[in-house]
């Protein structure tokens, strides 16, 4: 993997665990070489994860949308920060620039984000790795319903299975970085015919 994307809160989160888990993740991607893709804001999960791996070492590459620069303070200290006309463009940027997707904890700007790009591997616009960094049992809710809507056979198995879930960051990029795509022919079944 040459490039991770990271979706984070625009907040910090009620408890310090949020800031040291992005913090974590963020040095890991400096160490191994792997430049970080996110929204280009200089608040919340988002400043710390562009922070940390600046101050790492590493690569980071923020998009963020013109009209968002005064309100999540488009970071001036990032290797480069482009600077978009819409949302969908700052999405597909992101998507076009990097090889895996991470959602660490966040509102529903993550969540949005995080689920789009999941579906965009249903419908085969991508064959890359998805994430879900649980810190602290954040997403545990989330994940279950997740595996609720399989069993309810509203998800496929294998479109679950894309998304790798872990609360260790070198866990999650080890997985990412393992990450095979199911087989083409098998993308498009539906839940009831799997
Ligand atoms: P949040 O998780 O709500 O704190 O938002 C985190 C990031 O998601 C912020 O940079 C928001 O600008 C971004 N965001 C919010 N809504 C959307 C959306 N519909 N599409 C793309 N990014 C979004």
């Amino acid at each position: 993997m040459r490039r991770v994307c990271v979706y984070a809160g625009s907040n910090p989160g009620s408890r310090p665990v949020y800031a040291e888990a992005a913090a974590g993740l963020a040095t890991l991607l400096a160490e191994r070489g792997i430049g970080l893709v996110y929204g280009g804001g200089n608040v919340g999960l988002m400043g710390v994860l562009a922070d940390t791996a600046m101050a790492a070492g590493g690569e980071v590459i923020g998009v963020m949308p013109r009209a968002l620069i005064e309100r999540e303070i488009g970071h001036k200290g990032i290797t480069e920060l482009r600077v978009v006309e819409s949302m969908h463009e700052r999405k597909a940027q992101m998507a076009e620039l990097s090889d895996a997707f991470v959602a660490v904890p966040g509102g529903i700007g993550t969540l949005e984000e995080l689920f789009e790009i999941w579906t965009w591997s249903q419908l085969g616009l991508h064959r890359k790795g998805c994430g879900l960094l649980n810190v602290a049992g954040y997403y545990d809710g989330l994940v279950e319903f997740l595996d609720h809507a399989v069993g309810e056979r509203f998800v496929r198995p294998q479109q679950r299975g894309i998304l790798a879930v872990a609360s260790d960051p070198a866990e999650l990029l080890d997985r990412l970085a393992a990450f095979e795509p199911p087989a083409v022919g098998k993308w498009l079944e539906r839940p009831d015919q799997t």
